[in-house]
């Protein structure tokens, strides 16, 4: 339907996500928003419900149906409209929500129906099942799939029942007009929104992603490090658990710069990335920590591991021909988490490591012992 749509329509359709995890966390990210306008709208709902049932409708509705028709909305409607105002607010409730909010107008419309065929005049309240059509789409909060079928249950409701009730007077081709406004518009309405709000979505996506990437490497810039730090840290806390820092640092960079000028600077920072990456593994973090210093976060290790793992970064990076410095060297200096650690001390003891290994001479890995 999407397809057919897209061939009508003058604007883009609601973006797919190209994968399940972003469309998990673009339901995350919508949901706060949601529950809020779900909340307060089924709320404003059941306050009209409670007003109409006030309103004088002497002239049209004799005093049964009216005591029928308060029973209806104050005993039905509006504890309904008020429960779901309240589960709204409940973040585990939320799925639940979003079903009860799909039942809603397909009951007010079952009860207008019904309450319709005790009436000889109904036209009075007709206008609330086009609204319930119109609420549901663009008003409720509920989301579009949701919402789609939903309103094809109301509109179905209302063409049939209408049609008994209808069938004399003349009127139906009204109705049925009526309904076809208040689904078109609704249903437009809700895809432009839904697409709206995919497109902010993405874009702070983008922004995020702009914002934590280092634009020579592509790599992590120092805001992931914080990030990624204060994870690993917590979990270390949590589970009694340990992993190491590296900082590697380029040897004599300014005199590679200074020689070879500040392109063929960068083009090194990329080939050193480019190693770099491929000796990460995948669930480590590699980030480029300012100049030409990088930083990795490597998980599930031991002292001896990370010893040789220092050791294969150090070596590769050196036997790399690079184009226009021939050889580049690195010095690294690493440690292991400890549980007294902060990201200070942490960071800290790892940048004297590799200061130490600076003093020695370049090219070579400190280990500091926590
Ligand atoms: P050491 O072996 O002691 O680390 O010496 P070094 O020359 O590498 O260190 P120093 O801190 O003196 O110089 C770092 C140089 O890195 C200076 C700066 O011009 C260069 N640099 C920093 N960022 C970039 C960059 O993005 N591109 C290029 N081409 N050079 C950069
Ligand atoms: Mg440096
Ligand atoms: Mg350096």
């Amino acid at each position: 339907m999407q397809k057919i749509l897209q061939y009508i329509l003058p604007f883009k359709l609601p973006l797919k996500f190209p994968n399940n995890e972003l469309n998990a966390l673009y339901h995350e990210w919508d949901k706060p928003s949601r529950q809020l306008q779900i909340s307060a709208i089924s709320f404003l709902t059941a306050l009209l419900y409670v007003i109409f049932t006030f309103i004088d409708k002497s002239s049209w509705a004799p005093e049964q149906v009216q005591t029928l028709m308060q029973r209806v909305h104050l005993l039905i409607i509006v504890p309904m409209m008020l429960t779901i105002s309240f589960l709204a607010y409940k973040k585990r409730f939320y799925k639940y929500v979003m079903l009860a909010l799909a039942a809603s107008p397909i009951i007010a419309v079952s009860c207008n129906a019904y309450l319709a065929s005790k009436l000889s005049n109904y036209v009075p309240i007709l206008p609330e099942g086009y609204l319930c059509v119109f609420w549901l789409f663009i008003v409720s909060g509920m989301n579009f799939s949701y919402a789609l079928i939903s309103a094809t249950v109301c509109s179905v409701i209302l063409l049939v029942s209408a049609f008994y009730l209808m069938s004399q007077a003349g009127t139906y081709p009204m109705h049925v007009f009526w309904i076809i406004c208040s689904f078109s518009f609704g249903l437009l309405g809700a895809l432009i929104f839904d697409g709206s709000r995919k497109a902010v979505f993405m874009s702070q996506q983008e922004l995020h992603r702009l914002a934590i990437t280092d634009p020579l490497t592509g790599l992590y810039n120092g805001t992931q490090l914080d990030n990624v730090l204060s994870k690993e840290i917590a979990r270390g806390f949590r589970y009694d658990k340990t992993f190491g820092l590296l900082v590697i640092d380029i040897d004599n960079f300014k005199i590679i710069n200074d020689r070879f000028g500040h392109d063929a600077g960068d083009k090194i920072l990329q080939n050193i990335t480019h190693v770099l990456s491929k000796l990460v593994r995948e669930n480590d973090t590699l980030i480029r920590w300012g100049g030409e210093e990088f930083i990795v976060i490597a998980l599930e290790v031991d002292e001896q591991n990370l010893i040789n793992f220092c050791g294969k970064l150090r070596k590769k990076i050196e036997d790399e021909h690079y184009d226009t410095a021939g050889k580049v060297t690195v010095s690294i200096g690493s440690t292991l988490f400890r549980q007294s650690d902060s990201q200070e001390s942490l960071i800290s003891r790892a940048d004297k490591a590799l200061f130490e290994a600076k003093e020695k001479g370049r090219n070579m890995t400190v280990y500091a012992k926590n």
